[in-house]
């Protein structure tokens, strides 16, 4: 007998259908002699269709009354999920966030877990009960509904699965694990069996948007090794966990690609101390998330700055530039370029050597043209044309042995 926390996802919920081929899966593991703990998110698609409302009816709702809101998605979601178990014979309780003891700091629509008092998770699991926590939400320590930010269910599962101590957590979605590359773009993709918190995190905060990232990092930090695996087949999933020694053996683990960037040029600025200071202030006073940076030499005193951004972060970029800039002699900026922006992602890049140049060889063959490079311990990123992007990344995939050749999926 084992302790299982199992988390289903939108998709994996999105009708009453889809519940009921749930609850026959918790049903069957239940059956099984295990604990249950079950987190569910809201069906999919209600999490948008609330936001929606609420901007009808008002451009800035008050973040307590949306956390109101979003909360009711999760809510419907564990009723509906602890009826239809109870149909096929096996005990089954739903726990609002505030019911499963989940506590979190006081900040509305993006709040933090303080700590899960699984007290009342406990009890229900010594009467035999499988538990339906509803996910993304809890309480503050003044009792008022709290969410966890977009696809915060992830954090509610690993969080919870560490609360209850459990032996497994599962979270169960529509794509059978992480990939080496996007299945979709890569033919011959191959699921990675088991990757590290820290290559996931570089896999899922680009393209690879699996999992939330948070919840990546608190998984990470607390321990908490979990599955990703699909909801609609039984095949096993992606283990992620502590590096291990033989991690390193696979120098790259996949490659991501973020398409969602927007390359940023400041021109003509003055080459002095300070401006790069002034331009990224503005930058993160206005909140928006800068990624990429390179500068050139500039010649008369002058120089450039390039860098990244979100795409929805652009408009932004741009007034909080201009504003920097008329306070430093000046300059003009353009954000008018699209761009992908390419990773490798592996531990063992750390003892292997020639990363960059396979990575640079196999986009020159391409023809591509590499714009900036990052790097970091176990990644290394360029950003590209965004209309070359998927050719790049069959190319790059190859370049490291990647595929399976015939493929592995279903
Ligand atoms: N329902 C929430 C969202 O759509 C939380 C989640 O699904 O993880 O962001
Ligand atoms: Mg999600």
């Amino acid at each position: 007998m084992a302790r299982i926390v199992q988390k289903y996802g939108g998709t994996s919920v999105a009708d009453v259908e889809r519940i009921r081929c749930v609850a026959a899966r918790v049903k069957k593991c239940h059956d099984a002699g295990n604990d249950v703990v079950v987190v569910v998110s809201a069906r999919s698609g209600v999490t948008n269709e609330l936001i929606g409302k609420a901007r009808y009816l008002n451009p800035a709702p008050n973040d307590r009354e949306m956390d109101m809101l979003l909360a009711v998605g999760e809510q419907e979601t564990i009723a509906l999920t602890a009826m239809a178990i109870h149909a096929m014979g096996t005990p089954a309780v739903s726990r609002t966030g505030a019911q499963a003891g989940i506590l979190t700091d006081p900040a509305h629509t993006r709040a933090r877990i303080v700590s899960i008092n699984a007290d009342n998770i406990e009890a229900a699991l010594r009467d035999r009960n499988v538990v339906i926590v509803a996910g993304f939400q809890g309480v503050n320590a003044e009792g008022q509904i709290t969410t966890l930010g977009r696809g915060g269910s992830d954090l509610s599962a690993i969080a919870v699965a560490s609360a209850v101590k459990a032996d497994l957590c599962q979270i169960f979605t529509d794509v059978d694990g992480v990939y080496t590359a996007d299945p979709r773009v890569v033919p011959d993709a191959r699921k990675i069996p088991e990757v590290s918190y820290d290559e996931m995190l570089e896999l899922a905060s680009m393209g690879s948007k699996v999992m939330q990232a948070r919840a990546v990092e608190f998984a990470k930090k607390f321990g908490v090794v979990f599955e990703v695996r699909s909801s609609f087949n039984e095949n096993p999933g992606t283990i992620v966990k502590e590096e291990i020694a033989s991690m390193e053996d696979v120098v790259v683990r996949g490659v991501a690609v973020d398409k969602n960037q927007v390359k940023v040029t400041v021109s003509n600025i003055s080459d002095q101390p300070g401006t790069a200071s002034r331009v990224f202030q503005a930058l993160a006073e206005a909140e928006v998330n800068v990624d990429m940076i390179v500068q050139n030499v500039g010649r008369g005193g002058r120089a450039n700055l390039t860098f990244t951004v979100p795409r929805d972060e652009a408009g932004r970029a741009k007034k909080a530039v201009e504003t920097a800039l008329a306070t430093i002699g000046g300059g003009s900026v353009d954000v008018t370029n699209e761009v992908a922006k390419l990773s490798v992602v592996g531990v063992g890049m750390r003892t292997h050597s020639g990363v960059a140049s396979t990575l640079f060889t196999s986009l020159a063959e391409k023809n591509v043209n590499i714009q900036l490079i990052s790097t970091s311990e176990i990644k290394i990123s360029v950003a590209i044309d965004l209309d070359r992007a998927d050719e790049a990344v069959r190319a790059v995939h190859e370049a490291f042995g990647l595929g399976s050749g015939e493929g592995d999926r279903p």
